[in-house]
């Protein structure tokens, strides 16, 4: 079968400036957004070139103006009312487009549920390559191009991605991987405003009805404490044990893969290389060993203490505290000590 010749011919010259695509949920930013902002400074400033985040909806140009404070130098806004609820289509056609129209250099996404939609359906509209799931970009200083960093192999190397003859170059970040943008003191960008074709037809998926799955939404990403269970807990009521800590001091509950693979607890509280990562100030290891994958996702904490009856589990090599021990013993009493307020307070 004879390759896509897609994008053949394209002159890379042609293509300037750094492209975030911003999530607007419900008239909300996306965490992920102020952080991809702040990435997308530092390379648009490497490269010289000027920084626009990208942002789809409909009546909320006041949401997207405030995306200004965080020192970009555009926000494109492109409204319609067909954008008011997220749709791929809708949201891939209309940024395709606008991607071909004004042929940014490089284009970073958020590795979440929206941006592994649209991603890969941009790059495809667009003839490029897409680099899944980077935890490091950088700028090649003797070419300018982008190096895309992200773990390959299962985790056990890491492999370093260009994209040489086409444009843009294409990036999603997972949320919580790169440190967010400050407000600057004065805001020199502006917004733009831009209005689509797009019709009804172009959509195959309508949204007819928003329900509330009535779940408690778990929030890693910004705990500042998680207390994080695995294959040691035995069984899924071990998770309970993980809650009381959580919750006497005040955090989240996180989890290994294999505690999510046996079905104790959902895979939203999964930590690590294919769940979330997070960096909060405390993290608590409880019967977890310590794969690569695993810490991928939460070596970053501030400060981590692991609870492991093996004394070679590889998570005592990352860790500040280490207690080697049986979890059910242990963790009762830190539950008996947070409570009691002999925990110090960090
Ligand atoms: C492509 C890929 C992606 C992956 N992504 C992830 C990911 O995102 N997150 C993730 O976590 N894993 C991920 N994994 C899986 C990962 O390799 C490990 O298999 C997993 O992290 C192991 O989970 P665990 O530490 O809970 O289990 P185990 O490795 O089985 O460790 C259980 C630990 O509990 C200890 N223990 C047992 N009983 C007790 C007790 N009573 N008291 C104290 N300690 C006790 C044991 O000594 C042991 O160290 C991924 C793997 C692959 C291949």
């Amino acid at each position: 079968m004879e390759r896509a010749k897609v994008n053949q011919g394209i002159n890379v010259k042609d293509y300037n400036d750094v492209w975030v695509i911003g999530e607007l949920i419900d008239g909300k930013v996306h965490p992920v957004t102020i952080e991809l902002i702040g990435e997308g400074r530092k390379l648009a400033d490497k490269i010289n070139k000027k920084l626009a985040v990208v942002v789809a909806g409909n009546g909320v140009k006041d949401v997207a103006e405030k995306l200004l404070r965080f020192g970009v130098d555009k926000v494109l806004y492109i409204e319609h009312e067909l954008l008011k609820d997220f749709n791929t289509e809708g949201y891939a056609i209309t940024i395709s487009d606008l991607i071909k129209e004004r042929k940014p250099e490089i284009v970073l996404l958020g590795a979440t549920s929206i941006g592994r939609d649209i991603g890969p359906r941009i790059a495809a509209k667009t003839g490029t390559g897409l680099t899944a799931d980077c935890t490091k970009l950088e700028i090649d200083e003797t070419d300018g191009k982008l190096m895309q960093t992200r773990p390959a192999f299962g985790g056990n190397l890491m492999a370093t991605i260009i994209c040489p003859n086409n444009r843009p170059q294409m990036s999603t970040v997972r949320p919580g991987v790169m440190a967010k943008a400050e407000h600057v003191e004065k805001v020199t960008g502006e917004v733009e405003v831009i209005a689509p074709s797009l019709k009804e037809e172009d959509l195959r998926v309508k949204l007819v009805e928003k329900k509330d799955s009535g779940k408690k939404r778990v929030n890693l990403i910004d705990a500042k404490v998680v207390v994080s269970g695995g294959r040691g807990l035995k069984e899924a009521s071990g998770f309970k044990l993980m809650q009381e800590l959580a919750d006497a001091l005040g955090g989240e509950v996180g989890s290994s893969r294999a505690a999510v693979d046996a079905g104790w607890i959902e895979s939203t509280h999964q930590v690590g290389q294919t769940g979330t990562t997070v960096r909060p100030d405390l993290y608590v290891a409880c019967g977890i060993s310590g794969a690569i994958q695993h810490q991928a996702g939460m070596h970053e904490s501030k400060y981590i203490i692991a609870i492991n009856k093996d004394k070679n589990a590889p998570i005592f090599e990352i860790c500040d505290f280490g207690i080697v021990g049986d979890l059910f013993e242990i963790i009762p009493a830190m539950i008996e000590a947070v409570k009691e307020k002999h925990f110090l307070e960090i």
